[in-house]
This record gives C-alpha cells, structure tokens and sequence, in this order.
C-alpha cells in the first residue's frame, strides 16, 4: 500500500506557485495574484478555512484580502459588496465563505458572483461548463483529487470508479470530472447516495473509490476490492485525550482496516484537505493569467 500524501504533493504545487510568482511576476514588476475572500459572521470553522486560505497566499507570494461583516449584514449589502469585488481590477478572484447566516439566499449569492472571478467554481456557469468539458474554474475538491491521481500517474481510463456521496461540492462533481470524454476522465462512474441499494456489492467492484459521505468510519475492509484505490475525503473531529488540542482528525474511511487491502489510499489528515487548499491557489493563478475566456 502507497500513500496518496496530498500534503506532499500540495508543498511540490505550492512551492512551483511561488516560483513562478517571483519569477515571471515580481522580479519583472508585476503585481502578484490577489485573491479576496468575504467572511460573514463568526462560525469558527468558517474563520479557519479563511485563515488557512491567507497564510497559502503568503505562502506563495499572492495578495490576500478579507471582508469580514456580521452575520446581521443584510442580502442587499452584501450583494453591494460583490458587486465592488466583481468591478475592483486590483482582485482577480474571490470567494464568499459558506454557509451563510440564514436569511441570506446564498444561491444568489453565488449567481451574483463574475463567474471569471469565480475561483471557488459554483457558480452554475462555471458547472455548466465542467458538464460540458469546456475550460473553466473547477471546485477546489474535486479539482484536489483530480490532480492528486494525475500526480501519482494513477490512470483513470476505463477505470470503474465508484463514488460514494453526491453533494454539489464533491462527489457530484467529481463523477461528472471522471466521467468526462478527457484525460483524467474516461472512466466508467457509478454515483452512490442514500438511497443506493446493495451498497457494499457496489463498492467492491470499484478499481477506485471516493468516499465523500460525512459520516466517520462508513467504509470497512470488506467493502473494497483488493488493490482498489481508495480516496477519503471525510473530516471529522474526534475528541481523543492523545493530542494537546484535545481532538484529531478521521475520515469517511476506516483507515487501518482498509489499507492493508489498497494499492493507495490518501490519509486523514494529509490527504484531500490541503488539495483542496491549493486548488484554490490555481484557480487564483489561472484568474491572474486570464487563462479561461467567458
Ligand atoms: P454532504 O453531507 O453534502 O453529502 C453527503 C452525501 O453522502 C449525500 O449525497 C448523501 O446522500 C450521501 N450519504 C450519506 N449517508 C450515506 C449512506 N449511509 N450511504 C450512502 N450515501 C450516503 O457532504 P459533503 O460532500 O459536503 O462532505 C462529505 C464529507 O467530506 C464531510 O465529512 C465533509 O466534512 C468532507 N469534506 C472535506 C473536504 C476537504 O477539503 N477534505 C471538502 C468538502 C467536504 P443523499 O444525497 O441521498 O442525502
């Protein structure tokens, strides 16, 4: 069994970010990347993923800014705040942090967002393109996974990959990305959820399975196949008395029993989390460059 070490390869990316932002922007006198994020209320997950997001910005030499309002802020206003950020040529592209507070329609939110500065890709425009293989700003996650297989030369081509969880964030996504007439894609997918019959028939036919379920533990050796490849993306917290903090971290999987049958398998923690980080970073970059027309 090999580790899928999404840190390590997440340190490779970022670091060839930083790379190419001193040398073909700041040594010439251009400006860096600017990615902007809006954060609204107080949700302590919410303010750690937006934290995470400004310290890879440092870490790569991009701009980082943050609009942060109270949950109070009306959908008007903050429609006025992505209507500033849509129009401010100094950012190339920003994300508005969910879950917003409840009397805020976060779809329009998210359709009042440029999709050519929509580097989180959930705008229905930027869907509507990865259904149709048309070059756009791809979800951080999937896009984490994608490049995760590319980078360990995992072939997906006539592949049968199962994926467990259909939310629009994740496994919805990813199987249309698998699905799709393109390298890494081209593989044969079946999309599981809630109401998928025989689970457990289904999954130990997968030559790759991607659990995205939320619930901690859900997959058990015996339902995956030998040498399968197994991509978790569950995070949960576990209260533990090992660990100062007072938690760690699991996934979807359970780990120890099924990578003793994996040919890979990605951890959690190390595994999708800092992909999707960085998938961020690379949209923000291909903003930058203009590298998609709308
Ligand atoms: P959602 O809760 O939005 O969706 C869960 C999906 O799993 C649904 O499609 C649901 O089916 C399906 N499901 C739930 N229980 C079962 C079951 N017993 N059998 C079969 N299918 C089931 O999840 P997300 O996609 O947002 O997140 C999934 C996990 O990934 C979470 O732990 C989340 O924290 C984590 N995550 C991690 C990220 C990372 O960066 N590593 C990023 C995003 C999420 P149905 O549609 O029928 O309800």
């Amino acid at each position: 069994m090999q580790l899928l070490d999404g840190k390590l390869v997440s340190e490779q990316i970022k670091s060839e970010i930083a790379q190419e932002v001193k040398e073909e922007m700041l040594d010439k006198g251009l400006n860096a990347p600017h990615l902007a994020a809006v954060l609204v209320g107080e949700d302590p997950a919410s303010q750690t993923y937006v934290a995470g997001k400004e310290k890879d910005c440092r870490e790569v030499g991009f701009i980082s800014s943050v609009y942060k309002y109270p949950s109070t802020i009306s959908e008007s206003k903050l429609l006025e705040i992505v209507d500033f950020l849509n129009n401010d040529p100094e950012i190339d592209g920003f994300i508005v942090q969910l879950p917003l507070p409840r009397h805020i329609d976060e779809q329009k939110i998210i359709e009042s967002i440029l999709p050519s500065k929509d580097v989180d890709g959930f705008h229905p425009v930027n869907t509507g393109r990865m259904m149709k293989n048309i070059l756009c700003y791809l979800p951080a996650t999937p896009y984490g996974i994608i490049t995760l297989l590319e980078r360990y030369k995992i072939e997906t081509e006539g592949k049968h990959v199962v994926v467990l969880g259909r939310s629009n964030i994740v496994g919805t996504p990813v199987s249309v990305l698998l699905s799709r007439k393109s390298k890494f894609g081209n593989a044969t997918v079946t999309l599981c959820h809630s109401y998928t019959r025989n689970l457990k028939e289904i999954t130990s036919q997968a030559d790759i399975l991607i659990v995205a379920i939320g619930q901690q533990g859900f997959v058990t050796g015996d339902m995956v196949k030998k040498d399968a490849v197994v991509v978790d993306v569950g995070i949960h917290r576990v209260p533990t008395l090992d660990t100062k903090s007072g938690f760690c971290l699991k996934g979807d999987v359970k780990f120890e029993e099924v990578a003793k049958k994996c040919s890979f398998i990605t951890p959690v923690p190390g595994g999708i989390g800092p992909m999707t980080r960085v998938s961020l970073l690379l949209n923000t970059l291909k903003a930058y460059k203009k590298e998609i027309s709308y």
